[in-house]
């Protein structure tokens, strides 16, 4: 097998997520004649972050003007609508509300506001109560910014058109082959994976929760996995909530908070939260892996961080072992809800990157030299992005690589 792609491959794609594969995709598009395999190390594609996400289709209001993430989104929340139409992707404009529970939120809400009027987010309102009654019957608040274009889709069916589009274009995905180590050797580039080496010429890595192992720059950034859990709405709670409902976020941190999302399988989840996972991928909280905990430990960045922010750490931690905790921050959005309306639900676990002085990158982060480019941060809004990442990593594989 590993002398048979060492003739096909011009270029080697690691990870077969929804960025590897609108990568290798946008590349294949714009040179049809390029030879690009995708590597995945799982039997199956999008196992990680792509298939375990809340599946919203962002419109850009919370990134800072000027960002690559505020341009990627906005961008990208266009993008994924064509695409979708384009593959009879079924998505739904349902619309999302981020409300300021009471006085002390309505400075950053309208902090908020005025960033998605800059990042040219379309149709976005500030609401007062009737109004936010009229989106949201069962949610209290003071004041809410009302998006009417943020929309959902399953991230999962559009990762698969993606590879479906990689293929009728003459890529090749590999699945079950993970990849240790990337190696250059003058214009040769070797891809050194459990079943052998690759020999090609251009490398990019999109590889989640793993890019940092691969992108051999781990002195000054890491990934550090944080684990989000949902709980769902049960079948007669479920219409509590109509589409999409946020709180305003805590600006230190690059995640949203607990939020209401309504899925494509018209199931209301709750969450996710955001715990230190004990594992890369590890999915509960019982699934601890030794040597990636103790990775995690080793790291400076990562005591930085948890100096810093310990108590919020902590609250994260105590929520997500005690439901009425959960239950409590929940209900601030929707009070009628109670205990027994909130069933078990699913996890995912984000791949965020932590520089060496324990700040958590907030940007989407590629990152190129020589023969190989590697994209070391590409957490949420990604999925949203990914068409619009794909092209700046295609427009910097252009230029670095000569294509
Ligand atoms: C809980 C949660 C909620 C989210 N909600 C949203 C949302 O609503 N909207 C949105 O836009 N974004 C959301 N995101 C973010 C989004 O899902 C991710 O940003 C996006 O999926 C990243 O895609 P990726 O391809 O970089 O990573 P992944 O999907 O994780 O893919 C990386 C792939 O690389 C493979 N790999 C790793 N190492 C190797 C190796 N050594 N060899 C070969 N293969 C390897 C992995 O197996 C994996 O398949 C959410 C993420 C999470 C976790």
């Amino acid at each position: 097998m590993t002398s048979n792609l060492t003739e096909r491959a011009n270029i080697v794609v690691v990870g077969g997520g929804i960025v590897g594969l609108a990568t290798a995709r946008e590349l294949l598009t714009q040179h049809p004649d390029l030879r690009v395999v995708i590597v995945e190390k799982e039997a199956e594609l999008s196992t990680h972050q792509t298939g375990h996400n809340s599946g919203v289709i962002h419109s850009g209001i919370y990134y800072k003007p000027g960002s690559l993430k505020a341009k990627v989104c906005v961008a990208g929340h266009r993008a994924m609508l064509e695409y979708c139409d384009a593959h009879h992707i079924p998505y739904r404009l349902c619309g999302k509300v981020i409300i300021a529970v009471d006085e002390s939120e309505i400075a950053a809400l309208n902090e908020l506001y005025q960033r998605g009027l800059a990042n040219g987010v379309q149709g976005l309102e500030l609401v007062d109560p009737p109004r936010l009654r009229e989106i949201e019957p069962h949610v209290v608040g003071v004041k809410a910014i009302y998006s009417p274009n943020t929309g959902i889709v399953d991230y999962r069916r559009v990762a698969r058109a993606y590879a479906d589009d990689v293929r009728e274009l003459g890529g090749q995905i590999i699945t079950g082959l993970r990849v240790s180590r990337v190696e250059e050797r003058g214009p040769e580039t070797i891809v050194r994976t459990t079943q052998g080496d690759i020999r090609t010429r251009f490398v990019i890595t999109c590889a989640g929760l793993y890019s940092d192992r691969i992108s051999g720059d781990r002195a000054n950034v890491r990934i550090v996995p944080f684990r989000g859990s949902y709980y769902r709405l049960s079948p007669e709670s479920s219409d509590r909530a109509r589409a999409l409902i946020y709180p305003v976020p805590d600006p230190r941190f690059p995640f949203l908070g607990v939020h209401f999302t309504r899925t494509m399988d018209d199931e209301v989840l709750v969450g996710p939260n955001a715990v230190l996972a004990f594992a890369r991928e590890g999915y509960t909280r019982w699934h601890v892996n030794f040597s990636e905990m103790a990775e995690t430990l080793m790291y400076p960045g990562f005591w930085k961080l948890a100096k810093n922010y310990w108590k919020m750490g902590a609250l994260e931690m105590y929520q997500d072992f005690v439901k009425a905790a959960y239950v409590k921050t929940a209900r601030r959005y929707i009070p009628e809800l109670s205990s027994k309306d909130f069933l078990p639900g699913r996890s995912g676990v984000r791949a965020q990157a932590l520089d060496r002085n324990g700040v958590m990158v907030d940007d989407f982060r590629i990152k190129g030299g020589g023969n190989v480019i590697h994209v070391q941060n590409a957490p949420s809004p990604a999925a949203t992005s990914s068409l619009i990442i794909a092209q700046t990593i295609a427009a910097q594989a252009q230029s670095q690589f000569g294509l």
